[in-house]
């Protein structure tokens, strides 16, 4: 299942947002930000506790199911008078939930996250990011893994001088993506796809912002 992946900023920055506003509600999301603990229910408690040793008075807190959900104002409503005596509300979410909430309730609304990728999680607490959504799609030629992504270089026609036994020049902690191409290409006997040059990427893939709509029949 594919997660928001977020990073708690930095207090000062917080505070620094915060400035003037002096009655605060948090709200955290109990989807992506609970399970990466940075915005779950401990997480909640513990910003409450820090906002008020820092002068804050808080009118309330809560951890809705889905942040990014319509719903999610709907929920919010019997929070409604709480939420009202605020003058921001923290918001413990990506910033996808940020803005379904800064969309839907006519008050101001403050990120306590940043947010970094979209991650897959690959074993128990570990996430890595997998796409970057680049809008030219070039796995079809490398077994199935981007190497827009994991080489960190981009690099898209094999790897760079600095593989090294499998591993990436740049961090040595992690396998060369070239290096997971080839292994997965042979096995699955398609290391032909290696020889098929691909010209230099256009990163205008997609303008930003990207839209879609779904064609009518
Ligand atoms: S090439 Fe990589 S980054 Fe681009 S769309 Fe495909 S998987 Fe995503
Ligand atoms: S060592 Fe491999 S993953 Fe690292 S930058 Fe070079 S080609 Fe990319």
């Amino acid at each position: 299942m594919i997660r928001s992946i977020t990073q708690q900023k930095p207090m000062e920055e917080i505070e620094h947002l915060l400035e003037g506003m002096d009655r605060i509600f948090v709200i955290g999301c109990g989807t992506c930000t609970t399970l990466t603990r940075t915005g779950g229910v401990e997480q909640v408690a513990a910003m409450a506790e820090d906002l008020s040793a820092r002068g804050k008075v808080i009118t309330g807190t809560t951890v809705v199911p889905v942040a990014c959900d319509n719903l999610t104002s709907d929920i919010l409503s019997e929070f409604g008078a709480r939420m009202n005596q605020a003058d921001a509300l923290l918001v413990m979410s990506c910033a996808y939930g940020v803005q379904t909430l800064a969309s839907q309730l006519g008050q101001m609304v403050v990120p306590a996250q940043n947010t970094l990728f979209i991650g897959k999680e690959n074993a128990a607490g570990q996430f890595n990011e997998i796409c970057t959504q680049c809008g030219t799609c070039v796995i079809g030629e490398t077994g199935g893994i981007c190497p827009v992504t994991t080489c960190h270089k981009g690099l898209v026609n094999g790897p760079c001088g600095g593989t090294n036994n499998g591993k990436c020049e740049i961090d040595s902690n992690k396998d060369c993506a070239w290096t997971m191409i080839y292994n997965r290409l042979k096995e699955l006997d398609r290391l032909d796809s290696m020889r098929t040059y691909k010209k230099p990427r256009n990163h205008l893939g997609e303008p930003s912002p990207g839209k879609f709509l779904i064609p009518e029949n």
